[in-house]
């Protein structure tokens, strides 16, 4: 009986959420932190930071070898950007839905980019790809001091 609860649950999971500076400049924080705020997740950390060169370079190191990887350094550190750390069960998945494709062209309607953006050079917010990789890029971008375990008071009425 437990053991099957527990699996019905699922893995809680962090996923690493920043606003690019083009949606900083564009005004669409509050549209974009309201978007999984809706959905249900639960927000643990939250702050506007200017982006250093090696941090950016450190947080897409897999994208190192890609001609574009100069012009995506120079973008993510041309002004300040929204660090978030979201938590729940599947959030890495759901929050890869919400924000859509790396083309906003391709991005479906109802998508953060597909609503938003037009580019991919300026697509205004990144979604961790993998539970790993959320858990790596939340101790990258926060301080440890800077997570906070809480319960929201919604929480009986998203999950039975
Ligand atoms: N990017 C770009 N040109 C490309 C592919 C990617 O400028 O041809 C940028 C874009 O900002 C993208 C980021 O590099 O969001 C990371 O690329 P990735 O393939 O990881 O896309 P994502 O996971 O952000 O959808
Ligand atoms: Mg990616």
């Amino acid at each position: 009986f437990l053991p099957h609860l527990i699996a019905s649950l699922g893995e809680i999971e962090q996923t690493y959420i920043m606003v690019k500076p083009d949606g900083v400049q564009r005004g669409l924080v509050g549209e974009i932190i309201s978007r999984f705020e809706k959905k249900g997740f639960k927000l643990t950390g939250l702050k506007l930071f200017q982006c250093p060169k090696d941090l950016a370079e450190e947080h897409y190191k897999d994208l190192k070898a890609k001609p574009f990887f100069p012009k995506l350094i120079d973008y993510i550190t041309s002004g300040p950007v929204v660090c978030m750390a979201w938590e729940g069960v599947g959030v890495v998945a759901s929050a890869r839905k919400l924000i859509g494709s790396t083309d906003p062209l391709q991005a479906e309607p109802g998508t953060i980019r597909g609503d938003l953006a037009v580019q991919t050079g300026r697509n205004v917010v990144h979604g961790s790809d993998s539970p790993e990789n959320g858990k790596r890029e939340i101790a990258l971008w926060f301080n440890e001091n800077e997570i906070n375990q809480w319960t929201p008071a919604q929480a009986p009425w998203l999950r039975e």
